[in-house]
C-alpha cells in the first residue's frame, strides 16, 4: 500500500466526509484544514493538484476532519480566528470573535478619527474575552490608552497572550465588571453576553457545546449586563464620554431604553451588514 496520497484525493475525501456529517461549509472547511496541516495555498494546489502528501500529514488532516464532523468549531481545531485583519488565538475559554463585532470596533475607530487628537484618549473594553476588541483598537487607532476587563482568569490568559503576540500594549484587569476598575474613560466599549436564557437551547450545537456559557448567557431577558454596566457608566465615563455597545438583533429598543434611564443623549442604533440592529452608541448626559 502506498504511504503517500495525492492532494486532490485527500481534499475530495475530506469534503465527502464533511458533507456526510451534514456540514454546510464542507468545501471551505476542508480547504482551511488542508491549508492548516499542509501549509499550502490554493494557488499552489492548482499548480499541482497531484502533489503528494505523506502519511503523517494525511493522518493529521483526517483527524481534523473527524473533529469537524463532530461539530468542534473550526477555530478550536486551528486555534485561531481572524478579526479586523489580525489573527487571534482562541480556545474554549473565550468567545470566538465574530465578524459582526467588527462593526463595533469600526464605529469606535471612526469616532476616534473625528476626535481632535492631542491628548491620549482612554478606552475601556468591558468583558474583553479573547481581547479582540481592545487589541484591535490599540493596533488600529493612534494615541489611545486601552484597558480591558474580564472576570474570567482563563479568558484573560488568552487575551494577554494575544496582546503579546500582536505587540499591543493593553492593560488587563481581572474584575467583576467595574469592581476593580478606577478612574475615568473617554470611551467604554462592550460586547457583553446577551443571549436570553430561553434562547440558549436554540443556538447551534457547536456554539452551545463548545463556547463558554458565561460569554453567552445574558440571563432571563438577555439584558443583565447592559443593566449592570449602564448603571455605572456615569461614574466611569469622563464628561462627554461615549458608550459603544454591541447588541442582539432584537435589542435595538431595550438597550437604548436602559441608557435613557441614566440620562444618556445622542443615542443611535446601527445595523450590521445583514440588516440587523447591532451597535448602540450614546453620549454621557448631564448627571
Ligand atoms: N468582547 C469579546 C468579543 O467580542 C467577548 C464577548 C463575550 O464574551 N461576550 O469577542
Amino acid at each position: 500500500m502506498s504511504t503517500e496520497f495525492e492532494l486532490k484525493d485527500l481534499i475530495k475525501d475530506g469534503i465527502e466526509k464533511l458533507q456526510k456529517a451534514s456540514d454546510l461549509d464542507a468545501t471551505v472547511d476542508a480547504w482551511l484544514l488542508a491549508e492548516e496541516v499542509l501549509g499550502i495555498t490554493r494557488v499552489q494546489y492548482f499548480i499541482n493538484p497531484q502533489r503528494l502528501v505523506n502519511k503523517e500529514d494525511a493522518d493529521k488532516f483526517f483527524k481534523f476532519i473527524d473533529m469537524r464532523c463532530n461539530k468542534i468549531p473550526l477555530q478550536h481545531i486551528t486555534g485561531k480566528q481572524e478579526f479586523m485583519g489580525l489573527s487571534f488565538n482562541v480556545n474554549e475559554d473565550v468567545l470566538i470573535p465574530r465578524q459582526d463585532t467588527e462593526l463595533l470596533v469600526e464605529m469606535v475607530l471612526n469616532y476616534l478619527k473625528q476626535k481632535i487628537q492631542g491628548k491620549k484618549v482612554k478606552v475601556l473594553d468591558m468583558c474583553t474575552g479573547s481581547g479582540c476588541i481592545a487589541i484591535s483598537i490599540k493596533k488600529l487607532a493612534e494615541n489611545v490608552d486601552v484597558t480591558a476587563v474580564d472576570l474570567s482568569q482563563n479568558a484573560l490568559k488568552v487575551a494577554i497572550d494575544n496582546a503579546k503576540q500582536l505587540d499591543a500594549k493593553v492593560t488587563f484587569i481581572e474584575s467583576d465588571l467595574f469592581e476593580n476598575v478606577s478612574g475615568k474613560y473617554d470611551i467604554i466599549v462592550s460586547n457583553p453576553p446577551y443571549i436570553r436564557k430561553s434562547d440558549i437551547e436554540t443556538l447551534m450545537e457547536e456554539v452551545k457545546n463548545h463556547e463558554p456559557m458565561m460569554a453567552l448567557d445574558g440571563d432571563e431577558d438577555g439584558l443583565i449586563f447592559y443593566k449592570k454596566i449602564s448603571e455605572k457608566l456615569n461614574e466611569y465615563l469622563s464628561d462627554d464620554g461615549m458608550i459603544f455597545y454591541e447588541i442582539g438583533y432584537d435589542q435595538g429598543k431595550t438597550v437604548p431604553d436602559i441608557l435613557k434611564q441614566y440620562n444618556f443623549k445622542d443615542i443611535n442604533v446601527y445595523k450590521d451588514l445583514s440588516g440587523n440592529d447591532r451597535v448602540v452608541i450614546a453620549r454621557k448626559g448631564e448627571e
